[in-house]
């Protein structure tokens, strides 16, 4: 099968130049998984189904009347889109929050970056624990702020002991928890979260405040990109912002994005709830006008259509669980998932099962630890042909042990 190569994924490293490239980015190429033109894509966690030609039309209107303006700024702090998003979440998680609670950006990669602008910095570390999301080390790496990582447990949860120990040791200033974490879609527990929100009390590096400097609070990011696909019972982070009637965590940040369950990926929108203090703090790096009115306007419009937009959640949870079950039925190890991927494995040559579904137009990931591979949840019909797929190269390929172990960035 032929397979179309998308024009900026042909080059994959930065030519050596005479260009004055910061220290610390010669070499670095740029992130992204391969753009391909194949039956079933399978590799970026997308929803796969598209808007309905009642919400395309919605969105085209939206936009048709944010046009007429378009010579004049968009709103800089969008109140609208921020009481909409409080809106949803309050639907969502059953979580009210005052719209002020609530930051967005150009997907939640760029509310992340907001977040690592303001509190990261040289001399300043990010937390995180692996296997986990292979952006986090890009946002640091980009505000200058170290990147330190300490391990999950085998079943990829984390243990509380560990967490504080590596928090002693570091002192971050922020900390990033993937829940469900991506690549292997485990959710972290509240009581977790809570453990980690109080030993980070106090655990942030030292600031200046008044005359005497003292330790600050960490920030602790979860990153709830994939929540919406949590089971049933499995709560949400939102609910600790109003644990104790709020306040009881003003350096939580919870963050979501309308590119996963929401079906609009190529939106670009992305948002947090924390409280109003550390959400402030954030409008002081935003670029101005950092959210453009189409994006503002096609963002409202689509959140007026939630329900018909989330409606294949269900729907997606279920193959996922059955996806789950039919791996472990061939003597595979797949995770338990929280969101609408799969790790599953092991395979002595993960690369060379990749090639061979793709060569049978399936393309997944190759992330997470080695000999893993992780599929997100497609339709009905894509599953089918990744199933197919898979029990044919399993047949045909055994898998050789004579691969070279490479990791792509997610
Ligand atoms: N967080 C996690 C864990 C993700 O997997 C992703 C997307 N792959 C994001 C954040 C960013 O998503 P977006 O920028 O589209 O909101």
């Amino acid at each position: 099968m032929e397979h179309r190569r998308a024009p900026e994924t042909a080059v994959d490293s930065v030519p050596v130049s005479s260009l004055p490239i910061r220290p610390g980015l010669e070499g670095e190429t740029p992130y992204g998984a391969p753009e391909l033109d194949v039956p079933a894509r399978l590799n970026v966690n997308e929803n796969p189904y598209a808007p309905s030609p009642a919400v395309i039309a919605d969105i085209a209107d939206a936009v048709a009347r944010a046009a007429s303006s378009l010579n004049r700024y968009p709103d800089r702090d969008f109140p609208a889109l921020r009481e909409a998003l409080a809106d949803y979440l309050a639907v969502e998680s059953g979580v009210r929050l005052d719209p002020r609670q609530i930051w967005a950006a150009n997907g939640s990669n760029e509310v992340m970056l907001h977040l690592l602008e303001a509190f990261g910095g040289p001399g300043r570390s990010c937390l995180s624990f692996t296997p986990t999301y292979s952006m986090y080390p890009e946002y640091a790496r980009d505000t200058l702020t170290d990147y330190v990582t300490g391990p999950r447990r085998a079943d990829f949860t984390l243990d509380a002991a560990a967490v504080a120990a590596a928090i002693e040791r570091v002192r971050p200033a922020v900390v990033l928890l993937a829940s469900p974490n991506n690549p292997t879609g485990t959710v972290l527990p509240l009581d977790d979260v809570r453990a980690v929100l109080e030993i980070a009390r106090g655990g942030g590096p030292l600031i200046r405040n008044g005359g005497s400097a003292g330790p600050s609070d960490a920030v602790v990011v979860v990153d709830e990109a994939y929540g919406e696909f949590r089971r049933p019972g499995v709560p949400s982070a939102l609910e600790l912002l109003i644990e104790d009637g709020g306040g009881r965590y003003p350096h939580l940040v919870v963050s979501r994005t309308m590119s996963k369950a929401f079906g609009m990926a190529g939106l670009r929108l992305g948002y947090l709830a924390a409280s109003r203090e550390l959400v402030d703090l954030l409008r002081v790096v935003r670029l101005p006008y950092h959210l453009s009115a189409t994006t503002q306007a096609a963002a409202l419009a689509a959140l007026g259509h939630r329900e018909e937009l989330m409606s294949q959640v269900a729907s997606l949870r279920s193959e996922r669980d059955a996806l789950v079950a039919w791996l472990r039925e061939r003597g595979l190890t797949a995770y338990d998932s929280d969101s609408n991927f799969v790790l599953f494995g092991p395979f002595q040559d993960r690369g060379a099962i990749f090639e061979a579904l793709l060569e049978r137009g399936v393309l997944i990931r190759v992330v997470g630890p080695a000999g893993y591979l992780r599929v997100c949840v497609g339709t009905p019909d894509e599953m089918d042909a990744f199933r197919a797929a898979l029990v044919d190269v399993l047949a045909s390929r055994p898998d050789r042990p004579d691969g070279e172990e490479k990791e792509e960035s997610t």
